[in-house]
C-alpha cells in the first residue's frame, strides 16, 4: 500500500494553517453492525510548508490532528426519537416537521443556527435554503459570537466586511498591538510569526492590551492591563493625541474620508488628556504615554484585535475607535499597518462570505430592494427573505418564547457556547422541533435534539474555508466517509428538495456550490451596478480538477486581481455611498459598575492553549488533555485571600444567571476585581462547568454579539469534605461526584474528584465510586486513618486497570507516574510497590503536569532541569529537553519557570 499526500485546511482557529496529510493510499472504515473501526484512520499530520498562513508551521492543537479523527463517540447514522433510521426516513421526517410548521405558523416560525466551523459550500446552501427558498432570514451562525462586533465596525467605515491587511504585515510592522487577544493561545501561529518577526527586526515593539498578564505578553514590550471596558478610552485618547501632536495624514484625510471632525469633537469631549485617560483606563499615564508615543511615531503600526474587544456590549464601537485611528494616520493598506481583525473559528469569514449571518445576505449584499432583488435574480428562487432575522441570542429567545417553533442546528453546541446558556436548554425542551446536524453523538445540545443527523468530520469533508486574511483555502478529504455520515451540503440540498425546491439544489460536489458561490459575487458586480468587495468571480468557471488543486488565494479575485488581492484601501477606494471611508464618533462608555457587593467580582471567559470550543475534537486526544486539564478559575492572590481561597482548592461561581465548580488557579497576571474561567468545559468532560451557564446574555445593539468578559460574579470556596483521583482504562460518566472532571490520558482517563458530602470512611466511599467499574483481579489497598487517606489499585493481569486516590484535604500525589503504568502490560515488582504511594520506590521524580505537549515534557522535568544543569534561556531547555522546539506554543510557559 502506497502513501498519499494531501494537502487541507486545520480544523481549528481562523490563522487557517495549511496541514499536510500523508495518508495510506486506500482509506477504508470497515463497519460491522455498530462498530467502526478506525484502525485504518492512521495518518501523519505535519504543516504545510507552501501555504503562506503558517509556512509549515503547526501550534500544538494542529500537531495533534491525527489523534482526533478516531470514530469513538461518532454519530454515524440518522437517529429520529432516538431511534437508528435510514437517510430517507431522517430526510422526510426533518422536511416534513418544517413544512407543518411553515404551513401552520409562517417561514419566520423556523431557523437555522449554523457554526464557523461549517465549510462555506455548506454555509451557502444552508442560508440559500432559508432565505432564498423558505423566505425568512432566521439563520444565523454561532460566529455571533466572536466576530459580530468586527463585522459592524468594517461596514460602518469601510462600507463593507473587509480585513485590509494580510499576515505579511506583521513581518513588515515595526509596531504590533495585540488588543483583546491572547495570541499567543487563541491564535499561535500569528503569535509564533511576531515573535520571529521580532527577533529579526530590533526596531519591531509589541503593546499588548489585555486586563490579564497572558502568555501573549511573553513578546510585550509594553503591557496595558487596562480596566475592562475601558478600550475606547484609550483608542478615543490615542486620537486626540495622534490630533494634538499633528501625527494625522492629513492628505489621506482628505482624499479617503468623512467624518474626521466628528470624530475630534467627541474624543475631545470624552478623553482629552492622557492623565484623564490614565484615571479611566486603570494604568500610569506614564505607559499611557509610551504607548502613545511609539503610535504616534510608527508608522508601520498594526493593530490585531480579537474577542476582548468584540465581546462587548459595545464591541462595534471598540473596533471602530481602532479603525478611526488608522484612518486617522492614513496606516491601513500599506505593508505593515493596518487594523486586523482575528476571527477565531475557521470559516467564519466564509461564513461571512456566503451570507450565514441574519442580517446579511449572500455574497456580501445587504436587506436593501436592490440586493434583494439581484440575489433572487440569480438564484432565481421563487421567494426571498426581505428583511433581518433573528441574532443567535434573539433567535433563541425566540425559541423560548414560542415563536421560533423549529431550529436546526448545524456543527454547533448553543448549550454551552451560548451566554444564560440554561436558558438555551429551556428553549430546546419547548421547541416542537429540533434538528441537529453534527458528528458527534452525545453533545449537550444533542442531548434536547428530536431528529440527529450524522454529518461528515474534518478530514472526511470537502469544501473551501476562509481565514482572517481572507484567504480563501481548500479543506480536502482524506478518509472515506465513516457509517452513513454524509456531508453537510448534501443533507440540507435533499431536505431542500423533499421541501419541493428541488430545481435550486441540484448539486453534485463541493465544487458545484462553490462556482455559483463565486459566480453570484461577481453577478451585477461593477461600476455599472455597483462595486461590491466580495468578488471572486474569477474562480466561477473553475473545472472540478482546477477546484481539487486551488491554491490558497485571497479575495478579490476577479479580472482585475487575477491572482487574489494581500492589502486593500491604501489609495482609498471604500464601498461606502460617497467611496470614502468613515470616521464614526464614538462616545466613550461610562465606567460599568454591574458589579455588587454579592457579585463583587467581574467574570472573562476565554480560550486555553491547547483545547478548541467545546472539546468534542480536543478532547480526544491525551496530548491536549495534559496542558490545562481541569477547568479552573484564575483570580489575583488578594482577591483568592479576601474571599478564604487558596490555589487549588476547588470554588463555586455563581452569577445571578447560573454556577458552575472550577479548581482555583492564583495568579499576580489576573487583575483584582476579574476572574478567568475557560470556555471550555461542559457535561460530557465535568459534572458542573459549563461557564456558558453563567454568562450574562446582554449584547452590543448593533452587532448582536454578546457581552462575554464582564459578567458579576461571586466566588465561594466549595465546602469539600474529600478529594481524590480516580485512574481507570474504563470510560465513565461525569456524575459520580459533585466535583467531578474527565480527563483523556493515553490508555486511560483520569477522573478529578471532590465532594462535599461524606458519609462513612474514604474505603466506604471508595467502594462507592468504584461501582461504576467492571473490574476483576487483584485489589491492593492502603488506609491511614489518622491522615485520613485511602489508596486502592486494581490489576488485571499484571496490568493496571484502575486506581483511586481519596484523602480528606487536597495534598494528593501527582499523577504522572502512575499515568505512565498504563502504557505496560504487566508491572514489574517495583512498580507494584510504587503503586500506593504513586512513584516508584527508587524515588525517581514524577514528569508533573504536561508544558510542551508536542513532546510531553512536564513541569517537574523541565524545573529539574534548570536547577540541575543550570539552563538559563527557552534555547537551552529546547536543546536539552526538546520542549518549546517543535510548534512553540509552550514557550511562554519556558520562560514563566525560568522566572
Ligand atoms: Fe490550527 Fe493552530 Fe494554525 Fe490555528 S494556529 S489554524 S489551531 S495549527
Amino acid at each position: 500500500m502506497g502513501s498519499n499526500i494531501v494537502k487541507t485546511t486545520c480544523a481549528y482557529c481562523g490563522v487557517g494553517c495549511g496541514v499536510s496529510v500523508q495518508t495510506n493510499s486506500v482509506q477504508t472504515n470497515s463497519v460491522q453492525a455498530n462498530s467502526v473501526h478506525a484502525s485504518q484512520r492512521d495518518v501523519i499530520i505535519s504543516g504545510d510548508q507552501q501555504h503562506p498562513a503558517n509556512f509549515g508551521k503547526l501550534c500544538s492543537k494542529g500537531t495533534s490532528l491525527a489523534e482526533t479523527l478516531g470514530l469513538q463517540g461518532r454519530l454515524l447514522y440518522p437517529q429520529v426519537q432516538g431511534k437508528r433510521t435510514d437517510w430517507p426516513t431522517a430526510l422526510s421526517a426533518v422536511a416534513t416537521g418544517f413544512q407543518k410548521i411553515i404551513d401552520q405558523h409562517g417561514p419566520e416560525a423556523v431557523a437555522f443556527y449554523c457554526s464557523g466551523q461549517l465549510l462555506t459550500e455548506d454555509y451557502y446552501v444552508a442560508n440559500k435554503l432559508m432565505k432564498g427558498c423558505i423566505g425568512s432570514a432566521n439563520i444565523d451562525t454561532n460566529s455571533r459570537l466572536c466576530m459580530a462586533s468586527a463585522v459592524v465596525g468594517h461596514k460602518r467605515a469601510f462600507g463593507a466586511d473587509i480585513v485590509p491587511g494580510c499576515y505579511d504585515d506583521i513581518e513588515h510592522a515595526e509596531l504590533v498591538v495585540l488588543a483583546g487577544s491572547n495570541a499567543a493561545w487563541c491564535h499561535p501561529i500569528l503569535f509564533q510569526r511576531i515573535r520571529r518577526a521580532k527577533e529579526l527586526n530590533s526596531k519591531l515593539k509589541v503593546v499588548v492590551i489585555d486586563p490579564r498578564r497572558t502568555a501573549s505578553c511573553d513578546i510585550a514590550d509594553l503591557h496595558l492591563n487596562i480596566k475592562p471596558g475601558s478600550d475606547i478610552n484609550l483608542f478615543n485618547g490615542l486620537f486626540n493625541h495622534l490630533f494634538f501632536h499633528k501625527k494625522i495624514d492629513q492628505a489621506y484625510i482628505e482624499d479617503h474620508t468623512e467624518g474626521f471632525e466628528l470624530v475630534i469633537e467627541e474624543s475631545l469631549a470624552t478623553a482629552p488628556s492622557v492623565d484623564h485617560v490614565a484615571n479611566a483606563c486603570g494604568v500610569s499615564a506614564h505607559s499611557i504615554g509610551i504607548f502613545y508615543e511609539w503610535f504616534s511615531n510608527t508608522e508601520k503600526s498594526l493593530t490585531m484585535y480579537s474577542q476582548g474587544i468584540n465581546q462587548s456590549s459595545h464591541g462595534s464601537d471598540n473596533v471602530n475607535s481602532i479603525i478611526n485611528c488608522h484612518l486617522a494616520t492614513g496606516r491601513i493598506g500599506k505593508p505593515g499597518m493596518g487594523p486586523f481583525s482575528l476571527t477565531g473559528q475557521p470559516n467564519a469569514m466564509g461564513g461571512r462570505e456566503v451570507g450565514g449571518m441574519a442580517n446579511q445576505l449572500a455574497a456580501h449584499m445587504d436587506f436593501k430592494d436592490s440586493h434583494i432583488d439581484r440575489v433572487q435574480r440569480f438564484w432565481q428562487t421563487p421567494t426571498i427573505a426581505r428583511f433581518a432575522g433573528l441574532k443567535a441570542v434573539e433567535l433563541f429567545d425566540a425559541i423560548h418564547e414560542g415563536r421560533v417553533k423549529a431550529v436546526w442546528i448545524m456543527g454547533t453546541n448553543p448549550v454551552d457556547s451560548l451566554p444564560d446558556a440554561n436558558k438555551i436548554i429551556k428553549a430546546l425542551q419547548k421547541a416542537e422541533l429540533v434538528v441537529v446536524s453534527d458528528c458527534i453523538e452525545q453533545t449537550d445540545t444533542n442531548a434536547y435534539a428530536h431528529i440527529k443527523l450524522p454529518a461528515l468530520g474534518w478530514g472526511e469533508k470537502d469544501g473551501s474555508v476562509t481565514n482572517s486574511e481572507r484567504r480563501i483555502s481548500r479543506q480536502r478529504r482524506f478518509l472515506e466517509a465513516p457509517g452513513d455520515a454524509k456531508a453537510d451540503w448534501w443533507i440540507i440540498s435533499e431536505v431542500a428538495k423533499q421541501l419541493g425546491f428541488a430545481k435550486h439544489f441540484h448539486y453534485s460536489c463541493a465544487k458545484d456550490i462553490f462556482c455559483e458561490h463565486a459566480a453570484l459575487s461577481g453577478f451585477e458586480n461593477s461600476a455599472e451596478f455597483e462595486s461590491r468587495d466580495f468578488d471572486i468571480s474569477a474562480l466561477a468557471s473553475l473545472s472540478l480538477k482546477e477546484y481539487d488543486t486551488m491554491q490558497p488565494v485571497q479575495w478579490p479575485v476577479n479580472t482585475e486581481s487575477p491572482k487574489g488581492s494581500a492589502r486593500l484601501f491604501h489609495a482609498g477606494g471604500f464601498y461606502t455611498p460617497t467611496g470614502r471611508a468613515q470616521f464614526i464618533p464614538i462616545a466613550t462608555a461610562s465606567e460599568k459598575k454591574n458589579q455588587s457587593d454579592y457579585f463583587p467580582l467581574v467574570l472573562n471567559t476565554g480560550r486555553v492553549r491547547d483545547h478548541w470550543h467545546t472539546m468534542t475534537r480536543t478532547g480526544l486526544s491525551p496530548t491536549l488533555s495534559q496542558h490545562l486539564a481541569e477547568p479552573y478559575a484564575e483570580l489575583h492572590p488578594d482577591d483568592a485571600y479576601k474571599h478564604g481561597i487558596n490555589d487549588k482548592d476547588i470554588v463555586r461561581l455563581s452569577t445571578p444567571w447560573g454556577s458552575m465548580l472550577a479548581r482555583a488557579l492564583l495568579s499576580e497576571g489576573q487583575q483584582p476585581g476579574s476572574v478567568f474561567v475557560p470556555m471550555h468545559w461542559n457535561n460530557q468532560f465535568a459534572n458542573d462547568a459549563r461557564v456558558g451557564a453563567l454568562v450574562n446574555p446582554i449584547v452590543d445593539p448593533l452587532s448582536g454579539q454578546p457581552e462575554s468578559k464582564m459578567t458579576p460574579v461571586k466566588v465561594q470556596c466549595f465546602p469539600a469534605r474529600w478529594f481524590g483521583y480516580l485512574l481507570t482504562r474504563e470510560e465513565l460518566g461525569v456524575d459520580f461526584s459533585p466535583y467531578c472532571v474527565k480527563i483523556k490520558g493515553e490508555a486511560y482517563y483520569r477522573y478529578e474528584l471532590a465532594g462535599d458530602v461524606l458519609e462513612g470512611s474514604l474505603a466506604e466511599l471508595a467502594a462507592s465510586l468504584l461501582g461504576a467499574l467492571k473490574h476483576s483481579g487483584e485489589w491492593l489497598e492502603y488506609t491511614d486513618a489518622t491522615a485520613m487517606r485511602y489508596r486502592a489499585a486494581n490489576l488485571n493481569d499484571k496490568a493496571l486497570h484502575s486506581c483511586i486516590f481519596l484523602s480528606r484535604d487536597s495534598q494528593l500525589p501527582d499523577t504522572s507516574w502512575l499515568a505512565s503504568l498504563f502504557a505496560e502490560k504487566s508491572l514489574t515488582t517495583e512498580q507494584r510497590k510504587g503503586l500506593l504511594a504513586a512513584r516508584p520506590q527508587s524515588g525517581a521524580a514524577n514528569v508533573g503536569r504536561i508544558i510542551c505537549s508536542c513532546f510531553a515534557v512536564g513541569e517537574n522535568t523541565i524545573k529539574q532541569a534548570i536547577q540541575s544543569q543550570g539552563l538559563k534561556s527557552v534555547d537551552a531547555i529546547s536543546q536539552c529537553l526538546k520542549a518549546g522546539s517543535n510548534c512553540g506554543s509552550c514557550v511562554p510557559d519556558l520562560r514563566q519557570l525560568l522566572d
